[in-house]
């Protein structure tokens, strides 16, 4: 479960402030999926990258089971980072890697033994609907199953947490429509936190079962899908 209190960014321009996250709180226990909408400015890119260290809040917390991800430092922050998997808007696939080598590259970098990578890989690439794919290369397949290897490849380290960034904003309506559909699959792993991040309401309506509004770095609702459907 992720649990994020009071989270605050503030950028200085000179001597202009930013919020652009407002005392942001939030818990996504195992097994759901959260939606966070907002419009272009709401602050939803700058959630992301707060919520994966990869930018440092300026104050508040980011809890996955407990563990404050604020306060790791260097060794641990590698560590805790790995509890969250991201997918981006497009998959950012290496073109140059097969697929396998693709979803198997985080397995690499924490030195998990070829065997047991092409193992894991080809469990991972049968959970996302690709499993004669894995020696194919990016460029021989289309937006979704590019998208799908995207998510293969966030859950390689078996994370806790699955953060989606716009997951399906660069997809035509029927491939969207596949992939809300295995992200709604992966809730029956039972074990995962989905966070989506997105700015449409169609995709929170499909597959949420609970929203947060995001506006001017606040969060403005947030309940059960139908509650905040209705304010709408
Ligand atoms: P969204 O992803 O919802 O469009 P952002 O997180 O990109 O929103 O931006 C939220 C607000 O923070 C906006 O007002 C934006 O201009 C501002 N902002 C984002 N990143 C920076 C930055 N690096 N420096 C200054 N302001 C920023
Ligand atoms: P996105 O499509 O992710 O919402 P944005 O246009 O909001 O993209 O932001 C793209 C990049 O520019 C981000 O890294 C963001 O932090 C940065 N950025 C956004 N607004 C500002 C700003 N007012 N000043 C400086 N950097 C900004």
């Amino acid at each position: 479960m992720i649990t994020v209190t009071d989270l605050t960014k503030v950028y200085r321009q000179g001597k202009r402030e930013v919020r652009a996250l407002d005392g942001v709180s939030l818990t996504v226990p195992e097994g759901s999926i959260h939606g966070i909408i907002g419009h272009s400015g709401a602050g939803k890119s700058t959630l992301v990258r707060c919520l994966t260290l990869l930018d440092r809040p300026t104050s508040g917390r980011v809890e996955i089971n407990g563990v404050d991800l604020t306060q790791a430092r260097s060794d641990a922050l590698r560590t805790a980072r790995r509890r969250i998997g991201l997918v981006f808007q497009q998959a950012n696939l290496f073109d140059s890697r097969t697929i396998a080598d693709n979803v198997g590259y985080p397995l690499e970098l924490i030195g998990v033994d070829k065997a047991k990578r092409a193992e894991r890989v080809q469990e991972l690439l049968g959970l996302v609907g690709l499993p004669d794919s894995g020696d194919a290369y990016p460029a021989q397949l289309s937006g979704g199953m590019r998208q799908r290897v995207g998510i293969a490849r966030a859950l390689a380290s078996d994370p806790d947490v699955l953060l989606f960034d716009e997951p399906t904003s660069a997809l035509d309506p029927k491939t969207t429509n596949e992939i809300l559909d295995l992200i709604l699959s992966l809730k029956h792993l039972g074990n995962l936190a989905v966070l989506v991040i997105t700015h449409e309401m169609h995709v929170v309506k499909r597959i949420c079962d609970s929203v947060s509004l995001l506006d001017a770095g606040r969060i403005v609702e947030s309940g059960p899908l139908v509650d905040v459907v209705n304010t709408l």
